[in-house]
């Protein structure tokens, strides 16, 4: 599954947030929470269209869907340089498909801040350089390989990824992130090999105190506006406040929430968030037994749809019987949708739009 890594100086909260995630007790209720490592959470995505299907159809039981958030520790000014164990955790951040960068946006005398003192703006270029750093290290390290072929050759690959470092090079020398390099299809499918952190998808998370949580605060007005101008998204939770919520039964959590004014946990906010970086959707397979959420990444067809149930539906695909979820909640019934002629059957190149329930035919 795709996975979002959870980045940002010591002491911002990653951890107070990255454990909230994984022990909210909803977890515990619909999915077999699973621990892969200590720093790896699976984290099931809240879905209200599952609840609202399930309660027209009727299912014995329900199953969210989920995705990965992986605790990046240790990153710290010099990791590029290697100091801490900085190279070992840049490996992990290269592994991952999309970055969560938690920045401090509260004030506490009692948390040590290891830059002297709150500065979102500061924090950010510390770890953003740090990232930017290991990439050009990267590319300069392939680039002094290939120059030396490609001047010997006449080899197009060689050519084609070379024309690719050294655009990847200038963007990198200028101190932007390898992902706002203008790079054709080709050489974007030539830099994947490279796996650099800078092209990977980054949503900024303002850790903010309870006071900043619903309008924000002078640090978070400060992260929004960097953000703007990357073009990425913030999203403000108070993880705090959260590790106290994930702790709560649903039904207290509920009414902890309406206490505070806040419709959801701020997690929820933060998965939605971390899905839509990850350029994923749902679809839901609705039978009188299971009524379940499925990931597929965005532009999936069909078949691909197919195959993140089980690899033999991809091979042995028929087709694919389907509408819409609001469609079903529009008219109340599957029957009724199939009266109103919104029932389709789809075939190979249908693109699956997020929503939509199937039912696949295939062969075995
Ligand atoms: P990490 O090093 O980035 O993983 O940071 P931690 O999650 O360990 O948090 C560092 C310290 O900040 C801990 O003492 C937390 O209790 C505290 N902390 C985390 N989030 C908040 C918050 O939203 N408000 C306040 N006041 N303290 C927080």
């Amino acid at each position: 599954p795709l996975n979002c890594g959870i980045v940002g100086l010591p002491n911002v909260g990653k951890s107070t947030i990255f454990n909230a995630l994984t022990s909210a007790k909803a977890q515990a209720a619909n999915y077999p929470f699973c621990t892969i490592d200590p720093n790896t959470g699976v984290v099931t995505v809240p879905d209200e269209r599952l609840a609202k299907i399930s309660a027209l159809i009727k299912p014995d039981s329900l199953v969210p869907t989920t995705m990965e958030f992986i605790d990046i520790a240790g990153l710290v000014e010099g990791a590029s340089k290697g100091e801490g164990l900085g190279n070992q955790f840049l490996g992990h951040i290269r592994a991952t498909d999309a970055v969560c960068h938690v920045v401090r946006c509260f004030d506490d005398a009692e948390v040590i801040h290891v830059a002297g003192g709150v500065n979102p703006l500061h924090d950010i270029d510390i770890i953003n350089t740090e990232l930017l750093l290991a990439d050009l290290d990267t590319v300069e390290k392939r680039f002094t390989k290939v120059e030396r072929s490609a001047k010997a050759t006449a080899d197009q690959k060689i050519k084609a990824e070379h024309a690719t470092l050294q655009k990847l090079l200038a963007v990198l020398n200028a101190g932007k992130p390898a992902r706002t390099a203008d790079l054709t299809d080709e050489e974007r499918l030539i830099a994947r090999d490279l796996f650099l952190i800078t092209m990977k998808p980054q949503l900024y998370v303002a850790n903010v105190d309870e006071a900043g949580l619903t309008d924000g605060n002078a640090y978070t007005k400060l992260v929004e506006d960097r953000a703007k101008e990357e073009g990425a998204q913030v999203v403000s939770i108070c993880g705090a406040l959260e590790s106290e919520i994930a702790l709560l039964e649903p039904s207290e959590r509920d009414e902890f929430l309406a206490d505070m004014g806040l419709k959801e946990p701020g997690l929820n906010r933060l998965i939605h968030s971390a899905y839509r970086l990850l350029d994923l959707i749902t679809y839901f397979t609705a039978g009188v037994q299971e009524v379940r959420a499925w990931t597929i990444k965005r532009g999936t067809k069909a078949p691909g749809a197919a195959g993140v149930i089980h690899s033999d539906f991809e091979k042995g695909f028929i087709k694919a019987d389907c509408y819409a979820s609001d469609d079903l909640f529009l008219y109340g019934s599957e029957q009724a949708v199939k009266e109103k002629g919104l029932l389709r059957s789809e075939g190979k190149e249908y693109i699956v739009k997020d929503g939509d329930i199937l039912f696949f035919k295939f062969n075995v």
